[in-house]
């Protein structure tokens, strides 16, 4: 029997819920960051790559969150507001 990271989904042992203690602090990390819906629409709709880019990266350093999380957690939030049906 066998258990996926709830972080990368990567097969894991049944007794572990994460593959890694690094998995295991990007998962609860992600939960903690909350992206404003205005700053996601911005983001998508009047923003160039670049100026995403460097929003989403100060955005990150402001609140002290790993850049690449704010960015996982921008483009799912972004799917669920714009994306859907
Ligand atoms: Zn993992």
């Amino acid at each position: 029997m066998t258990n996926t990271c709830q972080y990368c989904s990567k097969k894991i042992p049944i007794s572990k819920v994460f593959c890694s203690p690094t998995c295991k602090e990007s998962y609860f990390q992600k939960i903690a960051i909350s992206v404003p819906k205005p700053f996601i629409k911005k983001l998508y709709f009047f923003c160039t790559k670049e100026e995403k880019d460097y929003e989403i990266k100060s955005f990150a350093q402001r609140h002290n969150w790993h850049e690449d999380l704010v960015l996982e957690k921008v483009e799912e939030l972004f799917q669920e507001y714009y994306k859907c049906g």
